[in-house]
Formats: structure tokens, C-alpha cells, sequence
């Protein structure tokens, strides 16, 4: 094990906790990221898969009815649920596809959970006719199996891993594995912003296209910029890519919303901002669940997007230096968001942001009268409708 020390860390998280095995690739990936982003036909080119493939930019959308009910703010959606496969996972994909091509890589791997960021994989794989091997917890594949069947129609293979809590920290060590192994002729694309450095850059640059876009929108819409951002944070993609495009605007309030599953008090959450230690995990340092004795809890979330027991380096430097602020909600509150958005604006959103939804009901109490609020509707909710019928009682 060895750690990179400054390059690679935001505050003092973040890093390079890698075997040396991984090094080499991990140089490679940096080289050839770096070569990319400044090379015009690879913008021109993930440009026209971003747009013609996965259909961006997405709307900004003022939700009449949410804002209207809510009285004192202003809501807009950002609607990344409108996506190629339905949530913000394509653009990462998308993007780390492309640079692996570049680095002539022929297989992918990934890890998923509840499979979003499986199925988004296998799409840029049959994309581009590369093999693909998903890494998928046991337990997430008996939960999940609509995105399994999913993953497989695609081409891909679905490899059960039955360690640990069968779930996606499993999942993930697994892939890792996998990559040490094979790091020649395969590249791991990685699901958040998680991992050694630089995987949390990288897909925080891929994920910044939300951000960018909301930017743009909104000044053209109000003409000025928004007074709050608000994103429910998993690993901490789909927030960071809103969030960070405006980092300089320092009027801009960022606000971060963990899962508390049964309550942040309780042993079933998954709110590791709020409640986590500094600690290393899948090859980066950040606020990680761990029992006193240093080992990892099992995260628990009815949003399977959120359910991880780690959150991003970038966030915890955020909430570190007091940039962002990071609330928590329950699984009760979030399937009353889940039930808010579909009944008042005809969107049924996936659980993850259905968390985000239901805080601005709490939003609208603290924030100035007539604010603005940028959220980031992360992914649609036709995946949950099962699971969440099983909950809600409609007869
Ligand atoms: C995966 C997922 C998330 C959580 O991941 P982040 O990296 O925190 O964005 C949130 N929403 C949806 C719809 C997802 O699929």
C-alpha cells in the first residue's frame, strides 16, 4: 500500500490507498484523462454521444404546483430522470467509455447496487461492442432483479459476489479484485465520485455537465443565480455535478441529503456525512459508518442508490470548510416525497431524490421568502414503482 500525498486530495481527503499492482493503471488513467480534456475531438466526440445518444441538455423545469404548494419558494428540476436509462449514471458512463477506448482498453467492469449504474455500463458497452462484466451483490440481484435481466439483455454478465453483506461495498471490493487482475486489457468504470484519485475527479468532471447546464438555464430563466442547490447524496455524484460548476458563487447554498433509513439514531441508515468517521475505503480517504472497532457497518437505505456506507472525499470536504450543509431523511419522508412529486407535478421520481424532494418542505420554512431553488431530480422512479407498491396501500 502506498499513499500519494497533496495530489489527489481535496482537504484531507481523498488519495491513492491503491496495491502497487494498481498503480501502473492508475498513472495510466491520470495520463490519459489529462490528454483528453484537452484534446477537441474528444469533447466534439462525448458532446454527440451526450446529446444524440442520451439526449442532453436536459430541461430546467419550474415545478408549478411543488413551488406553488410549498408557498415560499420557487422549485426547479433539474430533470436528469429524462435520460437514456433513466438517471444521471449515463453521463459518467458515457464519458469513461470513451476514455477507455482511448487507452485501448476491450472489457469493462462495474460494480453496481440496485443495478442503475449496471444497466447505464452495459448500454455504453453494447455502444461500443466491448465485453462487460457487472460485479452485483447477491442479495441486490434477488432485490433488483427487473435491471439483472436488464444488464443481461444488454450483453453483459451479472457476476454474483455472496461476501460480505452480498450488497454493493461487496460488490465494489470485488470489481477492484477483478482490475488488479486483469488491468491490462480491461478498465473499471466506477459508478461515483469514489475510489482512488483520480476516479473521484473524473467522475465529478463527467457529472459537472448537470451543473454547467442548471448554470446556464437559470440565468437565462430569472437572470440571476439560484439562492439554493439541493441533491440527495449517495456516493456524492450526482450533487457534486450539480454543485460544483458553482463553487465560486459563494451566494449559492448548497444543500447535500443523506439517507437516515429508520432514523440517524437508529443502526439502519445510511448518512455517512452526518454520522462517519475518517477512515479509508475502496482506495480513498473519507467519512465512513465503522463500529468502534474500525469495521465497516452495513448502510441501509429504501433508496438503493444511497445505500453505501462511504460518501465521496469531495463532500466531506465540503462539509469540512462549511461549503455545503448535509441534511438527512428518512425512508418514511422520502416516499412522501416520492408521493409529493407524482401527485403535484405528474413526475414520478426515483427514492434517491424523492429524499432531496421531501426536504424542501423543511426548506421552505428556513429559506427567504421568494428563493430559488435548483433540484436535482437524479433519476426517474420507474425502477422503485414495484418495491414502493409493496409499501403504499392505493385500494
Ligand atoms: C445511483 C443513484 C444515486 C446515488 O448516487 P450519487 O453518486 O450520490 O449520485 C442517486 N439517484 C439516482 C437516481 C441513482 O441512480
Amino acid at each position: 500500500m502506498r499513499a500519494k500525498l497533496r495530489k489527489g486530495y481535496f482537504g484531507q481527503f481523498g488519495g491513492q490507498f491503491a496495491p502497487e499492482t494498481l498503480m501502473f493503471a492508475l498513472e495510466e488513467l491520470e495520463r490519459e484523462y489529462s490528454k483528453a480534456r484537452q484534446d477537441k475531438k474528444f469533447k466534439v466526440e462525448l458532446n454527440y454521444y451526450l446529446k444524440d445518444f442520451a439526449g442532453r441538455p436536459t430541461p430546467l423545469y419550474l415545478a408549478p404546483n411543488l413551488s406553488k404548494s410549498l408557498k415560499r419558494i420557487k422549485v426547479y428540476l433539474k430533470r436528469e430522470d429524462l435520460l437514456h436509462t433513466g438517471a444521471h449514471k449515463i453521463n459518467n458512463t458515457l464519458g469513461q467509455v470513451l476514455l477507455a477506448r482511448r487507452m485501448k482498453k476491450q472489457r469493462i467492469i462495474a460494480e453496481t447496487g440496485a443495478g442503475q449504474h449496471g444497466v447505464a455500463t452495459a448500454t455504453v458497452a453494447a455502444l461500443f461492442n466491448m465485453s462487460c462484466d457487472i460485479y452485483m451483490g447477491e442479495e441486490d440481484i434477488a432485490r433488483q432483479s427487473l435491471n439483472v435481466f436488464r444488464m443481461k439483455m444488454l450483453g453483459a454478465k451479472v457476476i454474483p459476489v455472496n461476501s460480505g453483506s452480498k450488497t454493493l461495498k461487496d460488490a465494489t471490493s470485488e470489481a477492484i479484485r477483478d482490475w488488479v487482475t486483469n488491468v491490462t486489457t480491461t478498465h473499471y468504470i466506477i459508478g461515483s465520485i469514489i475510489g482512488p484519485y483520480p476516479f473521484p475527479m473524473i467522475v465529478r468532471d463527467f457529472q459537472s455537465i448537470i451543473g454547467k447546464e442548471a448554470r446556464q438555464q437559470i440565468l437565462k430563466i430569472e437572470k440571476k443565480l439560484p439562492d439554493y442547490l439541493v441533491a440527495c447524496v449517495g456516493g456524492g455524484s450526482n450533487s457534486i455535478g450539480l454543485f460544483n460548476p458553482f463553487f465560486n458563487d459563494r451566494l449559492v447554498k448548497f444543500i447535500g441529503i443523506e439517507a437516515a433509513g429508520k432514523g440517524v439514531d437508529s443502526n439502519k441508515h445510511a448518512a455517512s456525512l452526518l454520522k462517519g468517521r475518517t477512515g479509508v475505503l475502496h482506495g480513498s480517504k473519507m467519512k465512513v459508518l465503522q463500529d468502534n472497532f474500525g469495521q465497516i457497518k452495513i448502510a441501509h437505505s429504501i433508496a438503493p442508490g444511497l445505500d453505501y456506507p462511504g460518501v465521496g472525499p469531495e463532500h466531506c470536504f465540503y462539509q469540512a470548510i462549511k461549503r455545503a450543509q448535509y441534511f438527512a431523511v428518512t425512508d418514511k419522508q422520502a416516499l412522501e416525497g416520492f408521493e409529493m412529486l407524482s401527485r403535484l407535478e405528474g413526475i414520478i421520481p426515483a427514492l434517491e431524490p424523492a429524499h432531496a424532494i421531501y426536504f424542501l418542505k423543511n426548506l421552505a420554512k428556513l429559506a427567504k421568502s421568494g428563493s430559488v431553488v435548483i433540484l436535482c431530480l437524479s433519476g426517474r422512479g420507474d425502477k422503485d414503482v414495484m418495491s414502493v407498491s409493496k409499501i403504499l396501500n392505493y385500494d
